[in-house]
């Protein structure tokens, strides 16, 4: 784990992006042994497994909840974790202002969106987000950070088929970007890639890359 780590982490330095690396379903003893090589950004996505970990690892790890968020579970991790990745709907993106205002705090986001081509993968129809930024919709949320975009590509062994899309959320990130948030430097990332394509998307502009199972071995779910 110690010599992927570092491998990976020589893979990244030219692009200058960060590893996010993926934790769900890791024991604590496996977080700790990657901590010590220095990692501090760990990527969980259950909001139930996150908040079990928090109490049991370092203070100074920065959790990024990286899967899909349900409106009902927001309260309950505002304000304990650096960055929410899955920013997919203007109802969460609403609710999540809105707790973090209750609680006094400004939380990064990003903003997923859609770039598979598969129905079942979630994010914003990046017309719908131009039409609800256009509009003034987000005006209001002043407890939240916009930072950039996520996406996930189709789940596919076609590599061409992944890097047009990775490409697609490059296009989306620079024109929104440059029409909505050319003011806000903190609005710089583009969390796309994980264990089988993060290659394509470092290539393709990758500033955040979500790596597990490369990292950790296979996940066991038991
Ligand atoms: C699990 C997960 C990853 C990491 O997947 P690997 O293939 O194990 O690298 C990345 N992003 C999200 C949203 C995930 O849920």
């Amino acid at each position: 784990m110690e010599k992927i780590y570092e491998t990976i982490q020589a893979e990244l330095a030219p692009f200058d992006a960060s590893l996010v690396a993926v934790s769900k379903v890791q024991p604590a003893e496996k977080i700790e042994r990657l901590y010590n090589c220095g990692q501090r950004v760990f990527g969980e996505n259950r909001v139930q497994e996150l908040l079990q970990k928090i109490p049991a690892l370092p203070d100074d790890i920065q959790w990024h909840l990286i899967g899909q968020l349900q409106t009902n579970k927001v309260k309950d991790i505002i304000g304990k974790c650096a960055m929410i990745h899955a920013a997919d709907r203007l109802k969460l993106v609403r609710k999540i202002n809105e707790e973090s205002a209750k609680q006094h705090v400004i939380t990064p986001i990003l903003i997923q969106l859609k770039i598979a081509k598969e129905e079942s993968k979630a994010g914003y129809a990046f017309d719908d987000l131009i039409a609800e930024l256009t509009q003034g919709v987000w005006d209001e949320f002043e407890n939240i950070r916009p930072c950039g975009v996520m996406g996930m590509a189709t789940f596919t062994s076609d590599r061409d088929q992944v890097r047009q899309e990775f490409t697609s959320l490059k296009r989306y990130f620079d024109e929104i970007k440059e029409r909505f948030f050319s003011d806000q430097a903190e609005f710089r990332e583009i969390s796309m890639g994980m264990s089988g394509d993060y290659d394509i998307a470092l290539e393709e502009g990758a500033t955040l890359v979500r790596i597990g199972s490369k990292l950790f071995g296979q996940r066991n779910y038991s």
